[in-house]
């Protein structure tokens, strides 16, 4: 971790990092949220042990993510670290997240997300450890809300190999099961990218039910088509 400094007067800025300083206001506004947001998922048990990682982009190339080995689900506001895309922190050895490159990959990807969640919540995490896919068709607000979801092919946790596998379905998807592994999501906002991990989970849950009932009830591609406009127009409209 390369050495960072502290400019309190006009705002906090990591040195070297191309962009101005980050007003301190902002970055105490976002910890508030990343707590309350651990505090969410781990109320869901989306976590074990230390497990999971959030982060939420503060500017342009600028990001607030927990630090190595932080407890999401209790979180203080030293656990959240302020980052630039290049990995580099403020304060002296601070480590961020393991799965940074994860996080790194959303942002440089996406200039529309503002938020990335890595959990393992256990419904999505035994479809992922299967290599079972969450892509029936069969639920319209799911399809709505959340979109289809990726399954990544597995690589190392924490290596650039796995965030470059992200890296082929970001464009594509806000929902993501990483195989083996986890799953991730990513919003507008924290409560997006949450609310999105809720979804997932959610769908998770339901698609083991029916296939213990029997076959999906699949929908008809015109019915998907409709729903897809539904989903392009309250995107467009910033809803969702
Ligand atoms: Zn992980």
């Amino acid at each position: 971790m390369r050495k960072v400094q502290r400019r309190r007067a006009s705002g906090t800025q990591i040195k070297g990092s191309s962009s101005g300083p980050v007003s301190p206001k902002r970055i105490a506004e976002l910890k508030k949220q990343m707590i309350e947001v651990g505090d969410y998922l781990a109320k869901r048990q989306y976590h074990a042990a230390l497990a999971g990682n959030i982060s939420a982009r503060v500017s342009g190339d600028h990001l607030l993510c927990t630090r190595h080995g932080a407890d999401i689900g209790l979180l203080r506001p030293d656990d959240i670290v302020l980052c630039d895309l290049g990995g580099h922190c403020l304060g002296e050895g601070i480590l961020p997240t393991s799965e940074f490159s994860l996080h790194r990959a959303a942002y440089e990807e996406r200039q529309d997300v503002a938020a990335v969640i890595h959990s393992h919540p256990p419904t999505a995490l035994a479809f992922a450890a299967a290599s079972v896919p969450l892509d029936a068709l069969m639920l319209p607000e799911m399809l709505v809300l959340l979109g289809p979801v990726a399954l990544v092919p597995y690589a190392t946790p924490g290596t650039e190999d796995l965030a470059d596998r992200l890296r082929l379905f970001l464009h594509a998807h806000d929902g993501f099961l990483l195989e083996n592994h986890g799953a991730l999501t990513v919003g507008k906002d924290l409560a997006q990218a949450a609310l999105r991990m809720e979804l997932l989970e959610h769908n998770a849950r339901i698609t083991l039910l029916v296939r213990q009932l029997g076959k999906p009830f699949v929908l008809k591609s015109e019915e998907l088509e409709s729903l897809m406009e539904i989903r392009r127009m309250m995107k467009q409209q910033g809803d969702i």
